[in-house]
């Protein structure tokens, strides 16, 4: 028999399965086995794609595996098909694939955490002590507190009682050690029954159960109980002895959501997602592949959990960008989660407030079907939204970021001892330096990206490569010590609005203040706990917290997500607001969101103030159609980067002249074709260049397959190449 393997070496033109002997000693090898095989004059590792009778490689130059790595395959039979689906649809390699199938902390074999306990052997430790010298009256303490406790962790006995003892009591054959594998994660038993649903509510399960050909969109209000459906569902498919795949986007991954599905089903659940540590994460992974846990409950890599047989996958907040990955490998979550419930034969699930006009769409095609859950569970109303006009500010004589009908607000909600949450898309003190005299602006020396002007740390941040510069005082062009800031980011805002109120207390939340796994879980934890306060933050502040006393909502600047360089800039915006807006008034208080823009009778503010998301999809819709983007068109963005300019450059090049000809093909199936430097220009020292093509749906197949087909050719080690479909920024 002959083994298709693929070798563990990341590079493009080795990203092909090679053929290999099967010797007598791994005849129960089956694909998805981690083996180890000599290539070239190297032994690497590698994986087992397929096996077959007969090899076209001569005889002489067929090398055999060498040995089996573990006791079963490390990829099941369901990912082997995932990896071939991701290789020829979403242009993937074949070790990326493995790569996200197979983390890296499982593939270098971190050690399980092994807890050392010690217990008395038996009871001959009596005629020990008689004999013992009177002196060492450890000894005789550390056996009567051992029969005592039973056993005890190695470490505490350590401490209480000395090593020398503790091993000279191993040594004696006094007392035993014992080692048990313990989970770094702790899960905590089951406690919580499930609640009674309302009639709404079992409609919905019933819906999702019952929708195993189509994903279902479950399309309902912040409140309307969507996680009660979720959890009601995962306990029937449970029942049915099945698995469930719950996906969140990372940020709304907060220990409370992770309580209440550890609550509801105990130790069934394992959690994966980025702020794990290594060894938590390997812990995780292996609940899942030894079948010890049949939930899981992660973000966007939690797609590829190794779990067997599942009833049922979930996308929550299935509009949000964290879904898709923008950095290698690239790729969107939808499209795996779509290919593993057509495997399984579940249902898979799309819960959203706000579903993206995409997915949306595909409900009105029928292409999936439609849940609606219209109000909330406590029938209270949506907080309501004012729409302030900021050039009738600034003709008032006002010139800050924050209106008056804003700091009236403010002061109103402080003196009732209340919460407030204010929103601002921009981090760091100000978004660029700028020399009034020569209008020199500095920039980040790997990255084409202006430098953000963070205060507290007193220092000028790249926001693409993390990299930090000095602040300027003059100006290194012209001398003139006259520098200007740029727009307001959250640092300011606390500073603005510490001045207006002196003594209340202010939290920020952004990437600057996260400073460990902790800090994001502390900073809302603070706040939680103070009354009156006031938390400043980005997008972080919009997603998923439930606190009772935030009566006040201040969107301080929702043109930055509006005028963005995408088609999504409207949905995203929608989407904004309507999010950041679901967090005041969710108990017995009114909530109230002031909103701050410069263009007040746009549609989608309109819209989105009277949380009418059917008006605004019409619109939108609309608009899609006559322009022609997606849903009713593909863009496809090429992106190639290199740090050799002109390797990317003459690429880039190439594939524009191949690519002119798609026109000639395609004629008016073809919209739009452009090649230029990507906007940043460079990022960590590559030089990136871009090409953007649109073009109908019905043609899709056909040009993309041409598409890698014209890559696979221009192949090189020095340039990556990345194919993405409906990208949300071009930047
Ligand atoms: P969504 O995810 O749709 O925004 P949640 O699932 O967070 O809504 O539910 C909002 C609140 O309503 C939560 O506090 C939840 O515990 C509560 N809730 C949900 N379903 C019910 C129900 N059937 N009976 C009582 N309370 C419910
Ligand atoms: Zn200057
Ligand atoms: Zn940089």
């Amino acid at each position: 028999m002959i083994a298709e393997v693929i070798v563990d070496v990341l590079s493009s033109e080795v990203d092909k399965v090679f053929d290999y002997k099967i010797p007598s000693s791994c005849l129960n090898l089956t694909p998805g086995y981690r083996v180890l095989v000599p290539f070239g004059n190297r032994k690497i590792e590698g994986y087992v794609m397929s096996l077959k009778q007969n090899t076209d490689c001569p005889e002489e130059k067929l090398k055999s595996i060498i040995s089996i790595l573990d006791d079963k395959p490390l990829i099941i039979p369901e990912m082997i098909e995932l990896i071939k689906f991701m290789k020829e649809k979403l242009y993937l390699r074949i070790i990326d694939g493995i790569r996200l199938i197979v983390p890296s902390q499982v593939r270098n074999k971190v050690n399980f955490k092994v807890e050392r306990n010690i217990l008395l052997k038996d009871d001959k430790y009596k005629d020990y002590l008689a004999k013992l010298s009177k002196r060492n009256k450890n000894i005789p303490l550390m056996c009567h507190f051992l029969k005592e406790v039973g056993k005890c962790k190695y470490n505490i006995l350590v401490k209480k009682f000395g090593s020398a003892n503790v091993s000279q009591l191993l040594k004696d054959g006094i007392v035993i050690e014992e080692k048990t594998r313990v989970n770094r994660l702790e899960h905590t038993d089951k406690i919580s029954q499930s609640i009674n649903l309302t009639k709404i509510q079992k409609n919905a399960v019933e819906d999702i159960l019952n929708s195993k050909d189509k994903p279902i969109v479950l399309f309902g209000v912040t409140g309307s109980g969507k996680t009660e459906v979720y959890m009601h569902v995962i306990e029937k498919v449970l029942n049915q002895g099945k698995g469930a795949l719950m996906l969140v986007p990372e940020i709304s991954l907060t220990p409370q959501m992770v309580r209440l599905f550890n609550n509801r089903f105990g130790k069934d659940v394992a959690v994966l997602h980025s702020a794990l540590s290594i060894g938590e994460k390997h812990d995780e992974w292996l609940r899942i592949f030894n079948d010890e846990a049949k939930i899981v409950v992660g973000a966007r890599s939690g797609i590829f959990a190794p779990i067997k047989n599942i009833g049922v996958i979930i996308i929550d907040e299935e509009h949000d960008g964290s879904y898709i990955s923008e950095s290698n490998p690239r790729f969107f979550t939808h499209d795996i989660a779509r290919f593993r419930a057509r495997y399984n034969h579940c249902p898979l699930v799309l819960g959203s407030a706000t579903p993206s006009i995409e997915t949306f769409y595909k409900t009105q095609t029928k292409e999936y079907n439609l849940t609606e859950m219209p109000t909330r569970v406590n029938e209270k109303p949506m907080p309501k939204i004012e729409i302030v006009d900021m050039c009738n500010e600034f003709k008032n004589g006002n010139n800050t970021i924050l209106s008056t009908t804003l700091l009236d607000k403010i002061d109103r909600e402080i003196k009732n001892k209340n919460q407030i949450i204010l929103f601002l898309n921009r981090r760091g003190f100000s978004s660029y330096l700028m020399c009034r005299e020569c209008s020199y602006i500095p920039k980040c020396t790997e990255c084409d990206a202006n430098l953000v002007y963070h205060k507290d740390e007193g220092v000028l941040k790249c926001h693409f490569c993390g990299k930090k510069f000095k602040v300027l005082t003059k100006c290194p062009n012209c001398g003139s010590d006259s520098i200007k800031l740029g727009a307001t980011g959250t640092q300011q805002i606390v500073e603005l609005i510490s001045k207006h109120f002196e003594n209340v207390e202010i939290f920020r939340l952004d990437n600057d203040s996260i400073k460990n796994k902790n800090s994001y879980n502390e900073i809302l934890n603070n706040f939680g706990k103070t009354k009156p306060a006031i938390l400043v933050g980005t997008q972080m502040v919009t997603k998923g917290h439930d606190f009772p006393n935030v009566s006040l909502v201040g969107i301080i600047d929702a043109d930055i997500s509006l005028f963005n360089y995408s088609y999504k800039a409207n949905e995203t915006t929608f989407q904004l607001i309507t999010q950041v807006s679901g967090r005041a008034g969710r108990s017995d208080i009114t909530g109230e969101v002031v909103l701050q823009t410069y263009v007040p009778r746009n549609p989608v503010y309109l819209t989105s103030a009277n949380y009418d998301y059917n008006k605004f999809y019409e619109k939108e819709i609309n608009l899609r159609e006559t322009t022609k983007f997606p849903p009713f068109a593909k863009i496809v963005r090429i992106l190639l980067t290199s740090e050799d300019d002109n390797l990317a450059k003459e690429t880039t090049h190439k594939l524009i002249i191949n690519l002119k000809d798609f026109r000639i093909k395609y004629k008016e199936k073809f919209f739009f074709l452009e090649a230029m430097k990507s906007p940043v220009n460079k990022i960590k020292n590559k030089h990136r260049y871009q090409i953007v093509l649109r073009f109908a749906n019905e043609v899709e197949d056909e040009v993309l397959n041409e598409i890698y087909t014209l890559l696979d050719k221009m192949k090189n080690n020095k340039l990556s190449i990345f194919v993405e479909i409906n990208p949300s920024s071009l930047s």
